[in-house]
């Protein structure tokens, strides 16, 4: 058997925001790696599971191309997209140590990232120039998130952050709300999106001002407006057009 390795993303959480052709990769999956939770969201009668700690990125990207390399149609499993902050980069990195895999059949599988399902409930917030930042300093130095905050928000970007604050970490996403409120000003929007497609999902809306450092979690995609993001009705977005 010719062995295979897609890496899929599965939305963030809505049934029916995975794609078709990821649907048919786990349908056609002998083995899907990821970590425990993905996996348990993507398993499929048929598939030998290989759920693993989030911790070990790279240990598991191994595991998946030994199995492709052994003949079997391996699936790896990310939520939303496979590629933003997730284990399509983790794949390539093992790679570059493995030269005689790079025939491999591999193919990454797009999905639907935190950002743009948070964006969507409330509206159109990135509908002009944006960035996204992981405010995890996990695997870079917190300084460095620190001067891509300043720039971004000079710069007037609208920004989505993911991995905003974790209990490992409580006090740094103050110092990031202190950051934006310096350079934004304190009316500027802030959109809190909870556990996005799930049945626990909790969208809030407020401003830099009011924010507290406590409305966000692991869980939880943040989402700060440009100077000219706004608010229509219910909705929040960004003009398509900057002054
Ligand atoms: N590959 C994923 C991101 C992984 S990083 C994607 O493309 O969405 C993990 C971070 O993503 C979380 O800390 C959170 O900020 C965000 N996230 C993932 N799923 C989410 C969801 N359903 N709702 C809100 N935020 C989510």
């Amino acid at each position: 058997m010719k062995g295979s390795l897609n890496i899929v993303g599965l939305g963030p959480g809505a049934p029916g925001q995975i794609t078709g052709e990821v649907e048919f990769a786990l349908m056609a999956a002998t083995d899907i790696v990821g970590y425990g939770p993905y996996v348990e969201r993507a398993a499929t009668p048929g598939a030998v599971l290989h759920a693993s700690d989030n911790r070990v990125e790279l240990e598991r990207a191994h595991h998946a191309l030994d199995l492709a390399a052994a003949g079997r149609r391996v699936v790896v499993a990310s939520s939303g997209d496979p590629g933003v902050f997730a284990m399509a980069a983790a794949v390539f990195e093992a790679l570059e140590t493995r030269p005689e895999d790079h025939g491999l059949d591999i193919h990454v599988l797009p999905g639907v990232t935190a950002m743009l399902a948070a964006a969507a409930r409330v509206g159109a917030p990135l509908g002009h120039d944006f960035c996204a930042l992981n405010l995890s300093d996990n695997l870079k130095p917190w300084a460095l998130i620190e001067k891509r905050l300043r720039l971004a928000a000079e710069a007037d970007f609208a920004m989505a952050f993911y991995n905003p604050r974790s209990t490992a970490r409580p006090h740094q996403f103050e110092t990031a709300l202190a950051i934006l409120r310096a350079a934004c000003g304190p009316s500027r929007l802030i959109v809190f999106a909870r556990a996005v497609g799930g049945a626990d999902e909790r969208i809030e809306v407020t401003t830099l001002g009011e924010a507290k450092a406590e409305m966000a979690d692991m869980r939880t995609l943040v989402i700060v407006g440009s100077s000219t993001t706004r608010r229509v009705g219910r909705f929040v977005y960004t003009p398509r057009s900057a002054p």
